[in-house]
Parts: C-alpha cells; structure tokens; sequence
C-alpha cells in the first residue's frame, strides 16, 4: 500500500516563518512516500481501506516533536473507510463504512475508565500516534473503536467531523454556554468552523464572536453566523460568558480570560501551546473564572457529535490534497493557510 511515513521528527520548513527548533532537522517534505506490505488485522481488529483522512494540527505537533508519538509513524487520526477484512471477532464488521478518531483504544478497567472518562486513561492509545493512522491506502483499527458513519455522504465531508469536529463538541460542552449567553471563539480553523455550527445547532439563541488574526478566516466566521468578528486585538461588544481557545499560542489564553465576564469558563482545546500561558490572579482569574483543557475525546463524543451532524450538518469547507501532498498539507496548517478543513484523500 501507498503511505506517508514519519521516520523522524523534523521542523517544518514553511517559507517566512522562522527556524524555532535548530535541534531538529529543518525540512519541507518530514513524510516520506513509501510502499507498504498492507497490514493484517488481528483479533478484534479491522482493515480499513482509506477513503479520506483529516489532517489536524496535532499531526504537525507530532511531527515537530511537541507530542511523543511512536517512530516510524503513519499520522492520520481522522479516518473514514470501508472495512475490507477482519480479524478473529470483528467479523460482523466487514463491508461496514466507518470512522476512525483519536481514541484507538482505551482499557475499559482503570480507574478513569471507570468513571466514564476513556478520553483520560491511564493507558490510552491514540490513533496515528501510539498506532498508525489513516496517510495511507489502508489502515487499521479495534473493532470496538470504530464509529458507523452513514453511506450517500461524501468521505471528505465527514473526515473533519471525527477530530475537529469531535474535539471541538466537547470543548463545547464543558464551555457549557448558557441560553442567550456570548460564547468566544479564539482561532478560527478546522475546528472553530465546525463548532460555531454546532453551538447554532444546540443553542440559537447564543450570541458568538470569534477572534482571529485571518481577515479570510474572519470572513468565514461572519458567513457561518458568527455576531462578530474581529482581531484578537480588539474588543467585542460585550464580555463572554465562556470561550474557546483553539489556537497554538499562549498569549490568547490571557486575552480570552480577561474579556470572560464574571463566573465565565475558558476551554483550551489545543494540545500543546508553542508559548508560555501567563496570567494574573487578580486580572485574569479572580471572580470565579475558570479555565480548563480538553484531553482527547471519548467514544461518545464521536458518537455524539455524528448523530447531531446527522440531525443539523455543518457546512464544511474542505481543503482537499492527494496522499503524496500530505507534506503540503502540513505546511498549510502551520502557515495558516487552510482555510476549513484539511482532508487527504489517498485515490
Ligand atoms: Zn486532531
Ligand atoms: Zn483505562
């Protein structure tokens, strides 16, 4: 099978940004065309063959060496397929068209698992990552940890749903935004594109600005039904109640706690920040502001977030490349090029 292979961490070379890790080698093209015996799946396991995979920001995390990830990698962990071949006890699965997302799989017995919480388990495995993932012709998954996705809906279109989507539904949900409040979106990328639909769905009567540095991405926001849209500069008509930060820096997580309003919450769905987060009790916390991260998703945040796709689909704008121009890909992401979401489709 066709795949593109992380043999090793390198920086992305993208034309006018600076070098920032001189310890890495500096390269444009860090994945490497390759031609692959495709894998056997083994008990509970499936063979997918790829029909897209999304391409997120943590894939370039991954590559620069900012998440610890098995060497040599597929990235990939938004993956739509068709089973193709099973392992002992998955057969029931075979011909079925599914979705892959970054949880590959989960314990099921510690203690986090126990509670409901396998997004957080002690001994999580992560889909391009701990696993291979979806750059490729084929790809493989626990059976358990596949996700139904409906059939007469384009592959391109639901590859996003299963990170940026998925993710950004529960950095939704414990933003928590109450009726008629103002909910900020920080960074207005793959995910934000899809959540400000999501928040629309699940609460019309919310009020949403979003803040981005893109005058393309700002204009997005304001054709997807954002109230406002400016530079993270600038102030909104009113304060937030919550807010979700999605982008790479540290610098937003304070200018989004001091425009929340008193009692408001701040949701970080970013994995890694490039830049120290900094904040002032006094200024930015006091008053009861909250602040938290999300950690991976949860099998029934994928599920979730399907099922309400299904019942109102977001509109997804969607960057496509070909599986030899998953370099591109990157470098697009890093740039801030992308405008929706990226997605690879290997045909
Ligand atoms: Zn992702
Ligand atoms: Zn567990």
């Amino acid at each position: 099978m066709r795949a593109m292979l992380l043999r090793e961490r390198a920086e992305v070379k993208v034309e006018g940004l600076p070098r920032r890790y001189p310890e890495l080698p500096w390269r444009e093209d860090p994945l490497e065309p390759v031609d692959l015996p495709a894998p056997e799946p083994g008990g509970g396991q499936v063979l997918l063959r790829v029909e897209a995979c999304g391409a997120c920001y943590t894939d370039l995390d991954i590559v620069e060496g900012r998440v610890g990830c098995k060497l040599p990698l597929i990235l990939g962990h938004q993956i739509v397929g068709r089973v193709v071949e099973a392992g002992p006890g998955a057969e029931g699965l075979v011909g079925a068209r599914v979705g892959v997302a970054w949880i590959a799989w989960a314990c099921g017995t510690c203690k986090f698992c126990g509670r409901g919480l396998e997004n957080l388990c002690e001994r999580f495995r992560a889909t391009g990552c701990d696993v291979d993932g979806g750059y490729a012709e084929y790809a493989i998954a626990y059976a358990d940890f596949v996700h139904p996705l409906p059939e007469g809906v384009e592959a391109e279109r639901l590859a996003p749903l299963l990170c940026a989507g998925a993710v950004g539904y529960r950095a939704l949900r414990l933003a928590d935004p109450p009726d008629g409040g103002r909910l900020g979106l920080f960074g207005f990328g793959s995910s934000a594109h899809i959540v400000i639909q999501l928040a629309r769905a699940l609460r019309p009567s919310l009020e949403v600005y979003v803040f981005t540095r893109s005058a393309e991405h700002r204009r997005l926001a304001l054709e997807l039904g954002a109230d406002w849209a400016g530079h993270p500069s600038e102030d909104p008509p009113a304060k937030l109640d919550c807010a979700i930060d999605f982008t790479p820096v540290g610098e937003t997580v304070a200018r989004a706690m001091e425009l929340l309003d008193r009692g408001g919450r701040l949701v970080i769905n970013a994995i890694r920040k490039q830049t120290p987060v900094v904040l002032d009790y006094a200024r930015h916390m006091w008053e009861e502001r909250e602040v938290r991260s999300v950690a991976n998703v949860s099998r029934e945040d994928v599920r979730g977030l399907i099922r309400l796709a299904a019942r109102s689909p977001p509109r997804i704008s969607v960057q496509r490349y070909r599986l030899e121009e998953a370099n591109r890909a990157l470098r697009d992401l890093k740039a801030a090029r992308v405008v929706g979401s990226p997605v690879i489709v290997p045909t």
